[in-house]
């Protein structure tokens, strides 16, 4: 088993082997469109997660391989026609950078709304959106240990900063913490934190085991490590450490929650994955599941129903279903709405109601997360119902409201207010 982790880069495509039988024209595609966006693998995901008998419709294979629709046409066409002609590497660059420019890398003002001061200090690097949850994006967490084709978080995916950043970051982190007792909930997220060493992960989450702390009940990790790495949880270096700094956590009464990231049923397939989940839950961890709904990787009731079936086995519990987010590439991924809509209830009711603990679908937006609950017939309108599951206003949770159906939408803003109104209650 390859237990030293090793990252694949865009340059190293041709050593994977495997690719060889996809053909020189499904290689160059995929070459155009790593020199815009991010492309990383391992082998564990190469060798154990892809079956590539089903590449290149295999689900995990288009989850993580670059693919050239996930390029506007003209873009990709452009592009291609520079490598055709011979362009320099200056040129090519030039190119790239300004197709990455023309797509969205920030949706929904991911990096710069809801970042809270401390002493009229901006403290980047935390987000305080709702009430009871702080999210904290610690710098050194800003990778994976492999690259999602449909994530934008890309242009967080930097440099490792030193220890001493390291450090200073998270007393702010502490700082504010301390200042606002009505957070419960903290969530380190990335990038994956879980690409962090022990020591740094230690800095993140030791000090919150003090007794100005105590309000902050729930340490949530948000994390893709289960799937792309388990062997972080199970044969990495300092993995004994991770589920020592763990059960520490958990022994002082914190709720510690892997909020793990997983599209399909068979990450959770092999012997490692297994292993890595019940040594985290001996540990004391609870894991919960998320996962957008993508096309081509799970857009199947049956896939989802796979998934629940298997993380209630394992002792996971289903949390999230996502909408895709309004990114550049999604509109490789994105499914309309109705659709999500059909693919959520067709898998829930088939399910026990153990793993009927999936909310959603859900649209991550700058309101908040806004649940898709249905249609419905309103004065001979048809709607879809709507309720924020998260809101900026926590008033607004749980009051249903309704968009005019439209079979085709893939996103709030393609939603228009049922009954001829002019705007959605939360929009002023
Ligand atoms: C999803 C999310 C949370 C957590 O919401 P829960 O419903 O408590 O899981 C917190 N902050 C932001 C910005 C989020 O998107
Ligand atoms: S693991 Fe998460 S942050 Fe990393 S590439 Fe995938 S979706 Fe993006």
């Amino acid at each position: 088993m390859e237990s030293h982790y090793r990252a694949v880069l865009p340059r190293e495509f041709r050593s994977i082997p495997q690719l060889a039988q996809l053909g020189a024209a499904a290689l160059e595609d995929m070459d155009i469109v790593a020199r815009v966006l991010p492309f990383k693998t391992n082998p564990y995901v190469v060798e154990q997660l892809i079956d590539w008998s089903r590449a290149p419709d295999d689900p995990i294979f288009q989850l993580v391989f670059p693919h050239r629709e996930m390029l506007p046409a003209e873009e990709f066409a452009a592009l291609h026609s520079l490598v055709r002609t011979g362009a320099n590497r200056d040129e090519l660059n030039r190119e790239a950078g300004r197709i990455r420019a023309a797509l969205n890398p920030h949706p929904a003002n991911q990096t710069d709304k809801n970042v809270p001061d401390l002493d009229g200090e901006r403290l980047v690097g935390l987000q305080h959106k709702y009430r009871e949850t702080v999210l904290f994006f610690p710098k050194s967490a800003q990778t994976c240990h492999a690259y999602c084709a449909f994530c934008f978080r890309w242009p967080q995916f930097i440099e490792e900063p030193g220890l001493r950043f390291a450090l200073a970051e998270s007393q702010k982190l502490f700082a504010y913490l301390r200042a606002h007792r009505e957070v419960t909930d903290l969530l380190v997220t990335g990038g994956d934190p879980m690409t962090m060493s022990s020591r740094r992960l230690e800095l993140c989450l030791e000090p919150l085991m003090a007794p100005e702390l105590d309000h902050v009940q729930n340490v949530r990790i948000g994390t893709k490590a289960l799937s792309f790495w388990p062997h972080r949880f199970v044969s990495d270096p300092d993995a004994d450490e991770v589920m020592r700094l763990i059960e520490r956590l958990a022994r002082a009464g914190k709720h510690v929650a892997i909020m793990a990231h997983i599209n399909h049923a068979v990450e959770l397939s092999t012997s490692v994955v297994q292993r890595a989940i019940a040594r985290l839950r001996s540990a004391g961890a609870q894991i919960r599941s998320q996962s957008p709904v993508l096309r081509h990787v799970n857009d199947d009731p049956a896939v989802w129903q796979a998934l629940w079936r298997e993380q209630v086995k394992l002792g996971i519990c289903p949390y999230y279903m996502f909408v895709a987010r309004d990114t550049g590439a999604r509109s490789r991924f994105d499914l309309p709405l109705a659709r999500t809509l059909e693919i959520y209830r067709e898998a829930i009711r088939g399910v026990s109601g153990l793993a009927r603990t999936a909310r959603g679908p859900s649209m991550s937006t700058s309101a908040g997360k806004i649940e898709i609950q249905g249609t419905a017939e309103v004065s001979g309108e048809q709607v879809f119902v709507l309720s924020f599951l998260q809101g900026r206003q926590p008033e607004w949770v749980k009051k249903p409201f309704f968009a005019r159906f439209d079979a085709k939408a893939t996103w709030i803003d393609d939603l228009v207010p049922a009954g001829g109104a002019r705007h959605f209650f939360f929009e002023t």
